[in-house]
């Protein structure tokens, strides 16, 4: 039986109201009519920022590289060094297919790289430069010519540590400007910035929304909002790392939602007095506190099962499994964002450094698709050819046939032709 141990104020989802739409849709509209006024005046409204050119120049993205002290260089090599290596590696998974499905019939596929692509690293409440790894560093591995990537100012000056991670990572243009007015700038295009055929990237509730509604004008990687995290434990662990792991995650925004699953309720209650305790020293508490009462949710399981039918039907952004087999939950888990699985691993690791995507899929959009990653910067086009008059008659005969069923009369007559050239007769109906 599934029951509440603490039970949320707020549902997920909540927080992408009709208002944020509204909101979004006015300020696209006037970075489409607007251009660069519209970008310029809303980077002063909301971020305080007002340049010529957002387009950060060389010698200022140099000072971002120079700025970074030795540990920091090091941390940040190392960090897009494992990222680079697992896109790599998952590139080459990506293999071009060419078969002959019948005698002189060939058809295949090829993985062409999107040639123009954007790049958002969300930086208001804090300057999240891993988002530039996780999206530049990507699209530059899967083989993208021109990605361009902007991030929000942080308290009014330009992200240094996100500049200098989104340089290293191989940016073709860096551009400070954050929220809609970057994503539209990107979408629409500018007087100066040329714009993209996709977009790429997290980012709070409005900028997951500008993606949303730019989407089909171009593409979009997934919808990749404020940040959820679900813990599926049992007494194989403590409390005091199932609060941290929850915590650890609320701390992003106040409708970030922590979810734990398990089927101990001694668990459960041990779980809640550290939340307590952590809360009252965490210094990211004012924020963490305010998800946490609004989201937070504990739900009681008696079996694995059901334990597995709530991890889907919450279909959480990141899930950290701590049981005593958690590759249990790695054969029958189907809606996650990515797993973390045991207690040597955690969200952190991956949001970071660990060398998987941390772009990953928000409001239950885990139910059909995975995190960013390199297949998402490629295009798999398929192409066909025939080797025979034998073939081309053959597929002719049928297509048609087929054709006519449906009434597309010239259709029939592309194969007929065919049919008469290649096979020297007349299609029989
Ligand atoms: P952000 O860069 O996403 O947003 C900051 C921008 O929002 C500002 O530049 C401003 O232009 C705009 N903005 C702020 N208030 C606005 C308003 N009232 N109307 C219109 N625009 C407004 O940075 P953030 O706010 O710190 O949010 C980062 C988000 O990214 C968090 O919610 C975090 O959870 C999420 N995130 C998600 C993932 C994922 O993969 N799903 C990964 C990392 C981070």
């Amino acid at each position: 039986m599934i029951r509440h141990v603490k039970t949320p104020r707020l549902q997920q989802g909540d927080q992408t109201d009709a208002t944020v739409t509204d909101a979004v849709k006015s300020l696209l509209a006037r970075v489409a009519e607007g251009g660069d006024k519209a970008v310029r005046e809303l980077s002063i409204q909301f971020d305080g920022l007002d340049r010529e050119s957002y387009r950060l120049s060389e010698a200022e993205i140099a000072a971002c590289i120079n700025g970074l002290s030795k540990q920091e260089r090091h941390d940040l090599d190392f960090a897009q060094e494992q990222i680079r290596n697992f896109a790599q590696a998952q590139r080459d998974t990506m293999l071009d297919l060419e078969i002959e499905t019948l005698p002189g019939v060939i058809l295949g596929h090829k993985n062409v790289p999107i040639q123009n692509v954007g790049c958002y690293v969300p930086g208001g409440k804090y300057p999240l430069l891993a988002s530039a790894h996780m999206t530049v560093l990507t699209a530059k591995v899967a083989g993208c010519e021109r990605v361009i990537t902007c991030a929000p100012p942080f308290k009014g000056k330009i992200a240094d540590k996100i500049v200098a991670a989104q340089a290293l990572a191989g940016a073709d243009e860096i551009y400070c400007l954050g929220g809609v007015q970057a994503i539209a700038a990107m979408g629409y295009g500018t007087e100066t910035i040329a714009p993209v055929d996709m977009l790429a990237g997290p980012g709070n509730a409005y900028v997951a929304e500008a993606k949303r509604l730019l989407f089909g004008k171009i593409g979009i990687d997934l919808f990749a909002g404020p940040t959820e995290t679900l813990v599926i434990a049992d007494d194989s662990v403590d409390g005091e790392i199932c609060a941290t792991d929850l915590l650890g995650q609320a701390e992003h925004g106040v409708n970030s939602p922590a979810v734990m699953i398990t089927n101990s309720e001694k668990l459960a209650k041990d779980t809640l007095a550290q939340i307590e305790r952590l809360l009252a020293i965490l210094p990211t508490a004012e924020i963490a506190r305010k998800s946490w009462e609004d989201y937070g949710e504990i739900i009681l399981c008696d079996t694995l099962e059901e334990m597995v039918a709530e991890g889907d039907r919450v279909a959480s952004e990141h899930v950290q499994v701590m049981t005593a087999d958690p590759d249990y939950f790695l054969t029958n888990l189907t809606n996650y964002g990515a797993l973390f699985l045991g207690a040597r691993t955690n969200v952190a690791f991956g949001d970071k450094v660990i060398g998987t995507n941390h772009t990953l899929p928000t409001l239950k959009a885990a139910r059909y698709t995975g995190g960013l990653w390199v297949g998402k910067f490629l295009k798999t086009c398929t192409y066909q050819k025939i080797l025979t008059d034998e073939a081309s008659a053959l597929i002719g005969g049928y297509a048609s046939r087929l054709c006519h069923m449906e009434g597309f009369v010239g259709h029939a007559e592309q194969a007929n032709i065919r049919v008469r050239r290649y096979g020297q007769r007349n299609i029989a109906y």
